[in-house]
């Protein structure tokens, strides 16, 4: 089976040149878990896209945080796919909550946007997750199961997703989910892959956790059979990062 764990740096809306070089020679300089134990994936800004590419450690992958919905052309203020493609930029992010909830992308929206980067052969990290009201009301697995759903309708291969559970209340809050919750989602997710997509992809498929992950509560949660590393936000611009990523070992 052997899922490599994975770890994201989701810095937002935020940084300057400055400050991102900053960051960049602190992740250059730690030492960490070789590329067979864990790949590191850091999502900076558009702008600051190529700057980090070129001075990141080559150990260390980027990601965009979003593209188009498809193929580019008349829309203004939108990054598309094909772009990412030609600037050598292997990852993006889809189907962030704040995305999904500020910017009032649907499932189906962000199940499309998933297919058209697949399609030109970037690499996707797909969110999910449900809100405080959406769980205290029972319905977390049906939220992140009809969130899943839309992105099976449109994806065929497997190989190039990584399903990031992130519990709205836990991002940016403080308010971790216990290993025992994360797990408990996390398991159900893969079972749901396994009856609807295929036991393959259920087996292969990495899903990993975000929402107010530090480095004071990311062995716990590493430690849960089916968490597969994390999405990272506030402590991704910190240098508690390093031992985020230290927690795959
Ligand atoms: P956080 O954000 O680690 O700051 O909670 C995680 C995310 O939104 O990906």
């Amino acid at each position: 089976m052997g899922r490599k764990f994975f770890v994201g740096g989701n810095w937002k809306c935020n940084g300057t040149t400055e400050e991102v070089k900053k960051i960049v020679s602190i992740l250059n300089g730690r030492e960490v878990p070789s590329q067979d134990v864990v790949e590191v994936v850091i999502s900076p800004p558009f702008v600051f896209l190529p700057l980090v590419k070129s001075s990141l450690r080559p150990d260390f992958h980027v990601a965009a945080q979003n593209c188009w919905v498809k193929k580019g052309g008349a829309f203004t203020g939108e990054v598309s796919a094909e772009m990412l493609v030609n600037l050598n930029i292997p990852w993006v992010i889809i189907g962030h909550s704040e995305r999904r909830l500020i910017l009032k992308e649907s499932n189906e929206f962000i199940g499309d946007k998933v297919a058209y980067a697949l399609s030109q052969g970037l690499k996707v990290i797909a969110c999910i997750g449900e809100t405080l009201e959406q769980r205290e009301a029972g319905s977390t697995m049906e939220v992140v199961a009809a969130q899943t759903k839309a992105i099976a309708a449109k994806v065929s291969n497997w190989v190039d997703v990584v399903l990031a559970y992130e519990p709205v209340w836990a991002i940016g809050t403080g308010k971790v989910a216990t290993p025992a919750q994360a797990q408990e989602v996390h398991s159900e997710l893969r079972k749901w892959l396994q009856a609807n997509v295929s036991p393959e992809v259920a087996a292969s498929t990495r899903i990993i956790y975000g929402g107010s992950v530090t480095a004071a509560n990311c062995k716990e949660l590493a430690a849960q059979p089916d968490v597969d590393g994390f999405l990272v936000g506030g402590a991704s611009l910190k240098p508690e990062f390093i031992d985020i990523i230290k927690s795959a070992e």
